[in-house]
């Protein structure tokens, strides 16, 4: 661990909280430890209770993978120093701290880091943890390609420093926090000239369209907005950016921050609203416009302008329902958004881009294809069973859904969707054989072994 990087001594205390994913809906009761330091986190696992320890960062993930009923979870997001190498572009973090704070501090130092997701609220340690994938997959690959090694809390209370190359590296990278806590990470950084982005935008007529779209040569970052409510549902908007050059914007205006549209519903989200709202985004959007100059937060994080958007859902709260599907399977697209429309399920943002290779971790989701997003409400009648049906549609393509975003996947259709699970257990095992990492996603999917 870097000298700099918190060596606190104190001692832990523990609160008990009720916690719950990005999606909302009912919270569950666990006690909560903020450790400040690589000590008093492992002091924290002294405390443990019967049901198990558990890292959560900053709980944006929409279900149950931050969180473990009755267990103790260890909040991370006190544990935020860092040391920046300006000269090699190499960052040590520790594992609590946000995407957005060190994009603050990394831009203009010339660096950016190559992966980031749709919200700069993430934390290191759930970004190594979910592998997660930005839209400059194609180019980059996941977060997890560009760490060089993690300090990782064991159940032994012991710290490893893991390498690529190693094992535990491999099932620690897209764990989903089952093998420990990662207190921090050694994150390869990308030279950036400016933190101004030139956006190409298309509108496209269908799906057919968009994904022509977004393969086109051309933008480290791709994706497209869909909207699958309208009479042509699979029509939608593609922005391709690439970062601009120091100085190549100098004169121009540039928006300082995204703002809530005026036209944004408000209020609880109703179908007839969105299919509104979806209509004037899509009339809005140029048919084609190349070179438009956005700030790099504005264009990556559109969401985060809208604080608390998933209130809008009641308090049911919604689903998101990602998945990947390989080239060659873009019929499962049409079919999962025909599977919805004829059940009725609407669909109130739906995202598209395109993946590149695969990561060697063992559970990381991306797969070279296409990977589609979409936020259900939870109490939509027969949501369940068509995602049931939809799982079958996605395996039976060699696709996948996403654990970060799961809060319903059975254990059959986990096995069918990560054929290298039983490897990922296996060094589970030998790095926790008492089994004290547990999640509510890992007890309900199965995914720690008991299938
Ligand atoms: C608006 C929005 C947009 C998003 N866009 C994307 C996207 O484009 N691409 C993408 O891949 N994901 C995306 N996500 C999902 C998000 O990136 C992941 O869920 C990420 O893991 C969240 O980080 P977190 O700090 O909130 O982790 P949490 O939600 O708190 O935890 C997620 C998982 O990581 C584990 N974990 C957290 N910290 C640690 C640690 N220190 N040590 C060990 N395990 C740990 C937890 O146990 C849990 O299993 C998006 C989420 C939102 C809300």
């Amino acid at each position: 661990m870097p000298a700099t990087l918190s060596a606190q001594t104190q001692p832990i205390s523990l609160e008990a909280g009720e916690l719950c994913g990005w999606g909302g809906g009912a919270g569950v009761r666990s006690f909560v430890a903020r450790p400040e330091g690589v000590e008093a986190a492992r002091a924290a696992l002294t405390t443990a209770p019967q049901s198990g320890v558990i890292a959560r960062g900053m709980g944006r993930s929409y279900g149950d993978a931050a969180q473990l009923v009755g267990g103790l979870v260890i909040d991370m997001t006190r544990m935020t120093g860092y040391e920046l190498d300006r000269r090699r572009g190499v960052v040590t973090a520790e594992a609590g701290i946000t995407i957005g704070r060190l994009l603050g501090e990394l831009v203009p130092a010339g660096w950016v880091l190559p992966v980031v997701p749709g919200t700069q609220h993430v934390s290191v340690g759930g970004a190594i943890a979910c592998d997660i994938h930005g839209k400059s997959h194609g180019v980059d690959g996941t977060f997890g390609r560009h760490v060089e090694a993690v300090g990782l809390l064991t159940a032994s209370g012991e710290v490893l420093e893991l390498e690529p190359g190693s094992e535990l590296f491999a099932a620690t990278v897209g764990g989903m926090g089952l093998t420990g806590v990662i207190l921090w990470a050694r994150l390869a950084l990308a030279p950036v000239g400016s933190a101004l982005l030139s956006v190409d935008t298309d509108r496209a007529d269908d799906l057919d369209e968009v994904l022509s779209c977004l393969a086109a040569p051309g933008g480290r970052y791709r994706v497209a907005w869909v909207d699958l409510l309208g009479r042509r549902p699979g029509r939608g908007v593609v922005t391709r950016a690439d970062h601009l050059p120091a100085g190549a914007a100098d004169g121009a205006t540039v928006p300082s921050r995204a703002t809530v549209p005026s036209w944004w519903p408000s209020g609880l989200l109703r179908q007839r609203t969105v299919e509104a709202f979806n209509e004037l985004r899509f009339r809005r959007a140029p048919r084609r416009r190349r070179g438009a100059i956005e700030r790099l937060g504005t264009h990556m994080f559109p969401l985060d302008a809208l604080a608390r958007w998933p209130r809008l859902y009641g308090p049911s709260g919604f689903l998101q329902y990602q998945f990947v599907v390989p080239v060659g399977s873009e019929r499962v697209l049409e079919l999962v958004i025909a599977e919805l429309r004829r059940a009725h399920v609407p669909c109130y943002l739906a995202v598209l881009k395109d993946f590149g290779p695969e990561s060697d971790a063992y559970l990381s989701f991306p797969l070279p294809g296409w990977t589609l997003a979409l936020d259900l409400p939870r109490a939509a009648p027969g949501l369940g069973a068509l995602l049931d049906r939809l799982d079958e549609l996605v395996a039976a393509a060699g696709g996948r859904v996403y654990l970060a975003k799961d809060a319903r996947l059975r254990l059959e259709a986990l096995r069918a969707m990560y054929p290298r699970l039983e490897e990922w257990r296996a060094v589970r095992e030998q790095v926790d054989p008492d089994g004290l990492w547990r999640s509510d996603l890992g007890l309900r999917t199965g995914l720690l072994g008991s299938g």
